[in-house]
């Protein structure tokens, strides 16, 4: 049975990657038909649109950047909801819980089952079937999905009801993004005072400082200055912003999110959206005058 992937991304293209070597025949789309070519290098059969998509797959699994993108690939005129064999969509992409809703909904009125299930672990999680997957919808669609999730890593059923995975993804980024912002300022002050910022990130390593940005983004992009972790900043600022959107329904404190999302703004103005986001160290070093 063929499995359908749109958006093949950062992400995507290493789970299609994962996918087929597993095992997976894969019917695949992207808005970039380079991407497609690199899939159907892996062995994938390339579609036409998402409507093509789904009409070759039962279930469809979608990585694409932003909410706007997620809606349209799955109600644009040639959308998910076109096709003639689809049965459920699994929205790997980050959009926040109102999109993830609106988007269950508007799949439901056309008899598709959504799964609502971000993920978290990068690229890497995504080419060796690591990631953490943050599922929310009705749990017999979980059930049927999760030996597929399994492939890719490591799922939760956060939920039955749709966007509660998206929110559970949004408080993981709100960490990371913090997490990596606070490293690049602690670590421009240290070199300002003449540390050596390799035995820096070891000791940091070594101690209670540590956190994913020491122990994996500052030794494998920042120190060695390739900038290339795999996500881009305008995504993490995205990711900070839905998460502002939502604390603010809610009604939940945001000082340290609001002081984030400035350093995330900042650092989107001053490197670019697509830049990686481990650049966020720039502005920093650039303001330490280092
Ligand atoms: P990306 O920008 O690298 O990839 C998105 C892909 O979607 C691109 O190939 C693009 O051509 C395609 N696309 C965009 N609009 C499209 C459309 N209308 N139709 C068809 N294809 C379209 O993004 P990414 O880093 O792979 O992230 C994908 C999603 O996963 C985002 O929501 C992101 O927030 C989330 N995410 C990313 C990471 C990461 O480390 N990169 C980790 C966890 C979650």
């Amino acid at each position: 049975m063929d499995i359908g992937l749109i958006g093949l991304g950062n992400m995507g293209f290493p789970m299609a990657a994962r996918l087929r070597e597993t095992g997976h025949r894969l019917v695949v789309f992207d808005a970039r038909a380079e991407s497609i070519d690199r899939a159907v290098a892996l062995g994938a059969a390339a579609a036409t649109s998402p409507a093509d998509v789904a009409d070759r797959a039962e279930t469809v699994l979608t990585s694409l950047p932003t909410p706007q993108a997620a809606l349209e690939v799955a109600t644009g005129g040639e959308g998910i909801i076109h096709g003639s064999r689809v049965r459920r969509v699994v929205e790997l992409s980050t959009i926040g819980p109102h999109t993830a809703r609106q988007l269950s909904t508007l799949l439901a009125d056309r008899g598709i089952a959504m799964l609502d299930c971000p993920v978290s672990g990068g690229v890497a999680g995504a080419r060796h079937g690591t990631l953490a997957l943050m599922a929310s919808g009705p749990a017999d669609e979980y059930a049927a999905a999760t030996p597929l999730l399994e492939t890719l890593g490591r799922p939760y059923l956060v939920a039955t009801e749709p966007g509660a995975g998206q929110t559970m993804k949004l408080i993981n980024n709100l960490m990371a993004a913090a997490t990596l912002a606070v490293t690049a300022e602690v670590m421009v002050m240290g070199v300002k005072a003449g540390l050596d910022p390799s035995v820096m990130i070891d000791v940091l390593n070594a101690g209670s400082g540590a956190t994913h940005a020491s122990r994996d983004k500052f030794p494998r992009s920042v120190l060695p200055r390739t900038f290339d972790f795999g996500f881009a900043t305008g995504l993490m600022t995205k990711d900070v912003r839905l998460y502002l959107e939502e604390a603010a329904k809610l009604g939940t404190p945001t000082e340290l999110a609001e002081t984030v999302a400035r350093s995330w703004e900042a650092t989107t103005e001053s490197e670019g959206p697509d830049s990686d986001f481990t650049s966020i160290v720039k502005p920093f070093e650039a303001s330490a005058g280092v």
